[in-house]
């Protein structure tokens, strides 16, 4: 069987740009060279001029909700959850598809009904359907009385179908839960540590307890899967590190003490702080008190205490934007991965969220760090298959016209994004088809 042979491309390989005139060859499903030296080409191969191109890994989303987005661009809180869990199915290829039309060759779950994340990945792997590696994710795991099992809200989250979330009250259930839910195949249990992020003020409490947290992470690990938790409260950073959670999402209050707890538990934090900025750049002009994203229990709500909420929201969000230089100075695993599907957040938006990060003093290099490489640690697959450029590693490579690593906009548009693939086989060609 002929081998890949790309040639003349500048190469990121997941921490840096390599020496002009590096070639990287792929033989089936690996990376089999990359060198510097001139090589030596047979008939049966092909070979990919990428002269004014960059080669770069497979880009990892880590906070992906493969279901959501029927809606996307209303304002609306369903997420498309009130649609048949079928449709749901269908929505999630759709999204499996976008995602490889911008180079993301892996995504890491973050809750869905439906099992929809363990099928997408079987579909996937199956050759049904193109789509990314997937690692699949269980529903939400929450308390009762989280926001998300209001009176006014639970009817899409868990009617009709095997819907968002699931309740979790206990250390028994809680075992329960996670051993039923990485049995049907998830290997992501996701968390609901306390309301807050984005649409709502975080509160100075928690919903699920440190022992719940617990037994969660003890019982996951056990079963070889990973725990993430959206965990907006400065008590649930620190508590879910120390219990060993593997991936923390928001983490919007994280301060001093949370930055140590994470670093010590080798945590992955996925900030995702595009969400956040839309709700705030909009919802000052909507209709709030009779708006779409009610105070917790959904009744109309007064201008006052709309008025507070987004102070607070406001507040809490420059606390977070004030955090990252300290995050990044201390060598917290940074991700990308925000909330795509949900109102206002389009799948395929990604470079929204490299661009936000980028205006805060991000190089653009380390933005594609975040994206390449500490995404495949997060995956914990870096150093072993995944996330680099190297002899040995999986081929997940995109070729894109343009340099993200100088200007992350390239991936605004999809047709700058003109090879991918995924462990050697092709997703997407626009270099071939082009010719
Ligand atoms: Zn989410």
């Amino acid at each position: 069987m002929g081998r890949s042979v790309l040639v003349n491309g500048r190469v990121f390989d997941g921490t840096k740009v390599l020496a002009d005139g590096t070639t990287v060859v792929v033989e089936g499903s690996r990376i089999t060279s990359v060198t510097a030296a001139p090589v030596e080409t047979g008939p049966e191969d092909v070979i990919h001029d990428l002269v004014g191109k960059m080669l770069m890994p497979g880009m990892v989303q880590c906070h992906f909700h493969t279901g959501f987005g029927t809606d996307a661009g209303n304002p609306s809180p369903y997420l498309g959850h009130g649609m048949p869990a079928a449709f749901l199915g269908m929505v999630a290829a759709k999204n499996a598809q976008i995602a490889i039309d911008f180079g993301v060759t892996s995504i890491i779950g973050s809750s869905n009904g439906d099992l929809l994340d363990v099928c997408l990945k079987e579909a996937i792997l199956l050759g049904h359907i193109v789509g990314p590696r997937v690692i699949p994710c269980t529903r939400e795991m929450i308390a009762s009385g989280d926001s998300a099992d209001g009176d006014n809200r639970s009817w899409y989250m868990g009617v009709q179908h095997h819907g968002l979330i699931r309740r979790t009250d206990g250390v028994e259930n809680m075992r329960q839960a996670v051993r039923e839910e990485v049995g049907r195949g998830c290997e992501i249990v996701k968390l609901a540590i306390s309301d807050g992020h984005g649409s709502q003020i975080i509160p100075e409490w928690n919903y699920i307890s440190e022992e719940e947290i617990e037994v969660a992470v003890e019982t996951a690990h056990s079963r070889q899967a990973m725990v993430r938790a959206h965990c907006p409260t400065r008590t649930g950073i620190i508590q879910c590190a120390k219990a060993g959670v593997d991936i923390i999402d928001h983490a919007d209050m994280i301060d001093d003490e949370g930055i140590e707890a994470v670093l010590a538990a080798n945590a992955t934090v996925v900030p995702s702080f595009l969400w956040s900025e839309r709700f705030m750049g909009i919802a000052e002009g909507w209709d709030y008190a009779n708006g779409p994203f009610p105070i917790g229990n959904g009744f109309p709500e007064t201008q006052e205490r709309t008025d507070h909420r987004l102070a607070g929201i406001k507040r809490q969000f420059e606390h977070s934007v004030s955090m990252l230089p300290k995050m990044r100075d201390a060598g917290v695993r940074l991700v990308l991965g925000d909330d795509y599907g949900f109102a206002m957040m389009p799948h395929g938006d990604y470079a929204s969220e490299m661009e936000l990060y980028v205006k805060l003093g991000v190089p653009p290099i380390e933005v594609m760090q975040w994206g390449t490489r500490n995404g495949a640690q997060a995956m914990g697959r870096h150093g072993v298959d995944l996330g680099e450029i190297a002899e040995g590693k999986l081929a997940d490579l995109v070729v894109l016209s343009g340099d993200p690593t100088s200007d992350v906009l390239v991936y605004r548009d999809p047709s700058n994004i003109e090879l991918v693939l995924k462990d050697g086989q092709i997703q997407k060609d626009l270099l071939t088809t082009a010719v």
